[in-house]
């Protein structure tokens, strides 16, 4: 009796610790560098969900080995839902990557909800000679072995779609790796690198602005942004089957009580809905997820999924890190 009396107090005591949840800053590690992508979705939606959530959220980059550094620290992180990681489709492409990953994506995460899908664009710097995707096949093949290809790390997104445009196309590229898309876009615009594969959300403004060249998307249809509307899918520029789409989700450390995952995950639905965030997504080629893997368990699956879909591409590519 009197043991069951202690743990209705200890019940108590956790359910009212979390009643008031949040009661300081909540930070949202973006597991890649600044001014990227990742970084923008993060930005963006903690405008959006800083009314639901009620409280201060701070962006924390840690950025390298593709977004696995990041993923690691928020695994490891105390589960009292004041420490949250925002990444994307790395989570699932990463257990087939690397050998020594210090989490597992399935086991050490509550699962919060997904956030968008985006396209993405091939793009090069402003001053190869190729003005669109013929004459940039043909630059490729005159110069096999010498074309510099920058990506944000093994399991980046910029990494899978280099490695299946480079298996597509047969021809093979040096990868130079970056803690992020946004510090790659410096290089690709300083003309330090010659091309780079990104999501639209990181390239549109760069495209617009003509400082580097686009060649195509992609997605399976066009794109309807103005600025990328007349670029080709890579599929009708003749890479049977090319389709890469990215996402973006949220995760906290398992054990963080159902609560704090349960006000988490309304207070993302409710910023999924807040206009300003839907309009600057959709300006640069992101879709907002409205579907069912909003829901922690269907995400969840989502991945589970997607881990099955990465892995025999991975391994045929040969690729991994120890
Ligand atoms: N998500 C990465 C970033 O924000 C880019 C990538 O995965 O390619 O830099």
């Amino acid at each position: 009796m009197k043991r069951l009396l202690i743990s209705a107090a200890v019940a108590l005591t956790a359910t009212t610790a979390f009643a008031e949840y949040p009661e300081k800053p909540v930070t949202i590690v973006v597991p890649f560098a600044a001014g990227g992508p990742t970084d923008k979705v993060a930005r963006d939606l903690a405008e959006a969900l800083r009314k639901p959530l009620g409280g201060t959220i701070i962006i924390e980059n840690v950025g390298g080995a593709g977004g696995t550094l990041g993923a690691t620290k928020v695994a490891k992180a105390a589960p009292d839902g004041y420490t949250v990681l925002l990444a994307h489709i790395g989570i699932s492409t990463a257990p087939a990557l690397y050998r020594n990953l210090q989490y597992k994506a399935l086991e050490d995460f509550e699962y919060l909800g997904m956030i968008n899908e985006v396209p993405m664009t091939l793009i090069g710097k402003s001053t190869l000679p190729a003005n669109n995707y013929a004459e940039l096949v043909k630059w490729l093949e005159a110069n096999r072995g010498k074309v510099n290809l920058a990506n944000a790390g093994l399991g980046s997104a910029s990494h899978l779609c280099g490695l299946m445009f480079q298996s597509a196309t047969k021809i093979e590229m040096q990868t130079v790796p970056y803690k992020g898309t946004g510090p790659a876009m410096t290089d690709l615009i300083g003309g330090q690198v010659d091309l780079m594969c990104d999501q639209t959300t990181n390239t549109t403004s760069q495209i617009e602005a003509g400082k580097v060249k686009a060649y195509a998307v992609t997605s399976k249809q066009r794109l309807t942004t103005p600025a990328l509307a007349k670029l080709p899918t890579l599929e009708e520029a003749g890479l049977k089957g090319f389709n890469v789409t990215i996402w973006h989700a949220m995760y906290a450390p398992k054990g963080t009580p159902k609560a704090v995952v349960d006000k988490l995950n309304s207070a993302l639905k409710v910023a999924l809905k807040d206009a300003d965030f839907i309009k600057r997504e959709e300006a640069l080629g992101a879709v907002i997820v409205t579907d069912g893997r909003l829901s922690p368990a269907e995400h969840k699956k989502f991945v589970a999924s997607e881990i099955d879909k990465w892995a025999p591409v991975i391994k045929a590519a040969g690729q991994y890190a120890d």
